[in-house]
């Protein structure tokens, strides 16, 4: 999508710090870091959130989910995934995408 921050580093044209990728998924570390460990799971094709989501998406899903849980290996105590969804959840970039989060202990809830 044009205009797409997350779609943009999925074409390669503005540049992350990519930790894995697959063909349908990018991970890569979040700019502004909450936690030692805050990666950044994306669909390579643009959805904007978790609540464009559908049962067609089954396969993407189990994708990004299972490059989270490889993301998640760097982090022996433990980690944590959320997806923000629309302004009051605090979502900045519309485009879906998982915070993996981890490599200190997180408060909850979160605020
Ligand atoms: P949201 O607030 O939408 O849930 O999360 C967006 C995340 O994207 C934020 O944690 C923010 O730090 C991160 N972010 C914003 N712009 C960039 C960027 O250009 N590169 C990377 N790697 N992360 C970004
Ligand atoms: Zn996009």
């Amino acid at each position: 999508m044009a205009d797409c921050l997350f779609c943009s580093i999925a074409a390669g044209t503005i540049p992350a710090d990519v930790v894995l990728e697959t063909d349908d998924v990018l991970a890569f570390n979040d700019i502004n870091p909450a936690a030692p460990t805050h990666v950044l799971v994306i669909p390579k094709r643009h959805v904007d959130s978790a609540a464009g989501l559908g049962p067609d998406d089954a396969g993407l899903l189990a994708a990004m989910f299972s490059a989270a849980a490889r993301v998640g290996e760097k982090c022996p105590g433990g980690w944590r995934l959320v997806t923000n969804v629309g302004p009051d959840a605090g979502q900045s970039v519309i485009h879906l995408h998982f915070h993996i989060l981890g490599g200190r202990a997180l408060g909850w809830p979160p605020g």
